[in-house]
């Protein structure tokens, strides 16, 4: 599922719609779009830009047009639309006379109309770069919490944009094992955490995103082409392979009904 390095990557390339307005849009799939697609006919693209794992198109009139991939949506510009393939939910035609195709296997992902953008915001927490995302603030947070590190890191209610991937690399980049109590994490060991949320993503942006899915489940840049930050992780889908550090063999555990991966000698519980 694409998390805060592959939504940035796409936003960033997405930069080209500004100034673009919207002359047609054609929902194949009605699950796919929440809204009245009519009403964003004729709206003129301000800016794109990304919060949490969500793409947001902001337009001149002050709607919002959110985008969420979830497990497997995609997006790219065909120049012209004709027939869609089964997976191609929703078109939405610009005036350079090129369309924006959302394209989604598993019919997870959501295009959603709002006049506001507290209809989808409020839901979300801190952005992780965001300079009032303090060690003292997320300190405060933990110790009224009763739930472990790696649950709380994937509560987007909390910090909006990490996922399964970069929240277990973030863990061994901070030496913290993934079921360790929130409550019981000393002031150094959160003072790590952030800054490892913050250079473990920052990594994944360097790299254009981690594309680990299979055919067109897969994450892929609005070229078709695929990010390259797979080769750089150091724990995430490498159970039974030896740790970098310490040749420890990574092993596989469930958290919250998640797969999650951890060296068991960098990682210790408190
Ligand atoms: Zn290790």
């Amino acid at each position: 599922m694409p998390e805060l390095p592959e939504v940035e990557t796409l936003v960033r390339s997405l930069k080209v719609l500004v100034g673009e307005m919207i002359t047609q849009i054609v929902v194949l799939n009605k699950k796919s779009f929440i809204g009245d697609p009519r009403q964003v006919i004729g709206l003129k693209i301000s800016n794109v830009e990304r919060r949490g794992k969500y793409i947001r198109l902001r337009f001149v009139s002050g709607e919002y047009l959110f985008i969420h991939l979830r497990m497997s949506g995609r997006l790219f510009f065909k120049s012209q639309f004709k027939e869609g393939t089964k997976h191609e939910h929703v078109v939405i035609y610009l005036s350079s006379h090129r369309a924006l195709i959302f394209h989604d296997t598993r019919k997870f992902g959501r295009i959603e109309f709002v006049k506001d953008a507290k209809d989808v915001e409020d839901k979300l927490g801190f952005e992780p770069f965001d300079e009032k995302l303090t060690p003292s603030v997320m300190e405060q947070y933990f110790k009224k919490k009763t739930k472990c590190i790696k649950t709380m890191l994937l509560d987007q209610k909390f910090i909006a944009g990490l996922g399964n991937i970069y929240v277990d690399e973030t863990l061994f980049e901070a030496h913290i094992h993934p079921l360790t109590l929130c409550a019981s994490l000393k002031t150094k060991q959160i003072k790590s955490i952030l800054e490892s949320i913050r250079k473990v993503l920052n990594r994944g942006i360097d790299s254009q995103g981690t594309s680990l899915g299979n055919g067109l489940n897969n994450y892929s840049l609005l070229d078709g082409s695929l990010g390259m930050h797979q080769s750089k992780l150091k724990v995430y889908k490498r159970e039974n392979q030896s740790c970098s550090i310490c040749k420890t063999i990574i092993k596989k555990i469930k958290v919250a009904q998640r797969g999650t991966h951890f060296c068991p000698s960098c990682q210790r519980t408190n």
